[in-house]
């Protein structure tokens, strides 16, 4: 019944002990998942690992960080030819991210604009990864404006403002583990939006929440971003992960 709408299971990370992983997972009842490509290896082995599990499934993209590396048509060809695979639910992640110097923002914003006309063109969601750029990311989102734009802001840092404004666009907003942090504006941020534009997230093997913060994160520990949302809310905890799996499914357009 838990959702864990981004997760990097297919990193090598994992590669030592991925099954027992699983495993967990499923003992703590969640039972979707959604792995995230950051280039064309990464994309590769996210369809591969969706394949296997009928649970799992892919997203294919160009994360911010894999663009300082020139980006060639050659890889946005790759990638096109990728995202053709059925277990292929959205286009991400994608997006920008001016936390790191020196900044590419040039090449940066030059691939998300073409992995957002790439998913219009696909008719699927967007996964954006956006840090220390938000100006940016909305100028971007608003010039590429389709009607069939929308998705997920994945790992979501902004405030309530922020917020409407990415609904406003179509956007949902994706809570990972740092709700769960002291110091933390996402609990504001849920409390404010309604739980139907909320999804959660691990984002493992990063960002893992209190009481793991510095250990590997994992799948299973998504169930502690849930009981922090529905705790926010004032709902049952189950009553939050039902909620929050029919928006998932509704937004990748998966069947039930
Ligand atoms: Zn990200
Ligand atoms: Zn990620």
């Amino acid at each position: 019944m838990f959702t864990d709408a981004h997760c990097h299971l297919s990193f090598p990370e994992f590669d030592n002990d991925r099954a027992e992983v699983i495993d967990r997972m499923r003992k703590s009842n969640v039972s979707l998942l959604i792995d995230p490509g950051i280039d064309i290896d990464t994309s590769r082995r996210s369809i591969e690992l969706s394949r296997a599990h009928d649970f799992i499934y892919s997203t294919v993209g160009l994360h911010p960080h894999e663009t300082r590396h020139d980006v060639s048509d050659e890889t946005f060809g790759a990638l096109e030819k990728l995202a053709d695979s059925p277990e292929v639910v959205g286009i991400g992640e994608i997006g920008l991210d001016y936390h790191y110097e020196p900044v590419f923002a040039e090449t940066q914003q030059r691939a998300f604009r073409e992995m957002l006309r790439l998913a219009a063109a696909l008719d699927l969601p967007a996964v954006i990864h956006s840090r220390d750029a938000w100006d940016d990311t909305l100028k971007i989102l608003k010039e590429e404006k389709t009607s069939n734009l929308r998705g997920i802001m994945h790992c979501f840092s902004g405030d309530i403002a922020l917020a409407e404004e990415c609904i406003r666009l179509g956007f949902s907003i994706s809570v990972p583990g740092t709700v769960t942090y002291r110091k933390s504006s996402l609990p504001d941020v849920v409390q404010a939006i309604d739980i139907e534009h909320l999804l959660t997230e691990t984002d493992a093997p990063y960002l893992s929440p209190v009481p793991f913060r510095g250990k590997r994160n994992e799948p299973a520990n998504v169930c502690i971003v849930t009981e922090h949302i529905a705790g926010i809310k004032g709902i049952a905890v189950e009553a939050a992960a039902v909620r929050i799996s029919e928006n998932t499914r509704r937004i990748f357009g998966l069947d039930d």
